[in-house]
């Protein structure tokens, strides 16, 4: 298959683009390297040091001969997204390239309408370029399982039947959103539903869960390889945040009572999940979603379990409660429905002792390149 993978130099898409490539799909990058971009304005870094997208797809051919394509654009520029179309003739665009911290949506006005033009528009393009020049296209969208937030009962796979007055219907899973960026995902989702209903357009939504891990199989064939590795408290996620802390000696920061319920996957299932939704694609119209999760945890679950492992290793960590930036429940009811992936052969990667020791190792390797002071939660909800 021709398959963009736009976002592909971010932390899911550019293990994904070398994992198609290597099952022989013909893979082009689109990327605008805004991801970099916002390091500097942070003053961050990834943990793990990482070549530039010229040097690591020049690496991918040396090692294995195959070619990605890059194309370093904006999705928000239109004819440069329409030549993208033209040149490539996709059969499934994966989309990652969207803005995708709650933190750093919740910074102040600008980033929340940064958020969700980049978002929403980059996303109304992306529908817009397939009607025009690639209508049998795949949309496969990353959403997340943020979208529905913490209801208080089952959360299904995109949609949910409900008998109103006597009557019944099969409707949208209603939505609950807990940050601006998580709404850019929520205006995402409505938007290519309607673009399915009324262009014919075919598409899958994957509400992914938290990733953890950094390496798949193809970036750990060489350091130029090397996927990046968050840990600041702005595009920094549970679990990998906290074995970072765990391996430069800070207290495991659980916000509040530590109650949050997540759902989460290994970055390897991330890529198997995208592979598993291009080998299926939806039909024409439908508007299909996948909620893209292994297990849940929460947040103190996760600290605890890291905690055991660091130990293990010689490191002593103490786990500290610390006042919640967010404005969400700390403890509530979470049970999501997941079964759609594994009904089409995923074969998940639990969340192991030995899985988080992996990462705490990477993590160890480079630790004098964390920036301390970036550690700690800056941004209010309030
Ligand atoms: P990331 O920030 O590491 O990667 C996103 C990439 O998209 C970056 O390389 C960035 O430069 C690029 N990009 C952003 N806006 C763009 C635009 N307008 N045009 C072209 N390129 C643009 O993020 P990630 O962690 O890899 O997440 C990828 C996707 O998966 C996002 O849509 C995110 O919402 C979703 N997701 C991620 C997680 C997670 O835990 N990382 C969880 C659920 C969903």
């Amino acid at each position: 298959m021709r398959i963009i993978v736009a976002g592909g130099d971010g932390f899911c898409g550019w293990p994904t683009a070398l994992y198609l490539s290597k099952q022989g799909h013909e893979v082009s990058i689109v990327d605008n390297l805004v991801r970099r971009k916002i390091d500097d304005e942070l003053h961050s870094n990834s943990v793990t040091p990482i070549a530039t997208l010229e040097d690591r797809v020049a690496k991918w051919k040396e090692l294995t001969g195959k070619e990605i394509k890059t194309f370093v654009g904006d999705l928000n520029h239109y004819d440069f997204l329409a030549e993208v179309f033209k040149q490539t003739e996709p059969d499934a665009f994966v989309h990652f390239a969207e803005q995708r911290s709650a933190p750093y949506s919740m910074i102040d006005r600008e980033h929340a309408v940064y958020t969700q033009s980049n978002n929403v528009i980059g996303n109304l393009n992306v529908l817009y370029a397939i009607r025009e020049f690639a209508p049998e296209c795949h949309l496969i969208k990353l959403g997340t399982m943020g979208e529905y937030g913490t209801p208080n009962i089952d959360i299904e796979e995109g949609y949910l039947e409900i008998e109103h007055n006597g009557r019944k219907d099969k409707l949208p899973y209603p939505k609950q959103p807990g940050s601006f960026y998580h709404l850019s995902k929520v205006h995402d989702s409505h938007n290519i539903m309607f673009a399915c209903k009324i262009w014919g357009i075919r598409a899958t939504d994957l509400n992914q869960g938290v990733v953890y891990g950094l390496h798949t199989e193809e970036t750990e064939m060489d350091p130029v390889l090397a996927n990046r590795l968050d840990y600041d408290g702005v595009y920094g996620t549970a679990l990998n945040r906290f074995i970072i802390q765990a391996a430069t000696g800070h207290d495991l920061t659980v916000y509040g009572t530590g109650g949050q319920t997540r759902a989460f996957l290994n970055i390897k299932d991330t890529v198997r999940c995208v592979e598993i939704a291009a080998e299926h694609p939806a039909d024409k119209g439908e508007f299909r979603v996948f909620n893209q999760f292994t297990e849940y945890f929460s947040v103190q679950d996760l600290a605890e379990k890291v905690q055991k492992v660091a130990g293990e290793t010689g490191l002593k960590t103490e786990v500290s409660h610390i006042d919640n930036p967010r404005v969400e429940l700390e403890q509530h009811y979470y049970h999501a429905v997941n079964t759609k992936l594994r009904d089409l052969g995923l074969e998940p990667n639990l969340l192991t002792d030995e899985v988080i020791k992996g990462i705490l190792t990477a993590a160890l390797e480079h630790k004098d390149r964390v920036i301390k002071e970036n550690v700690l939660p800056s941004i209010s909800w309030k």
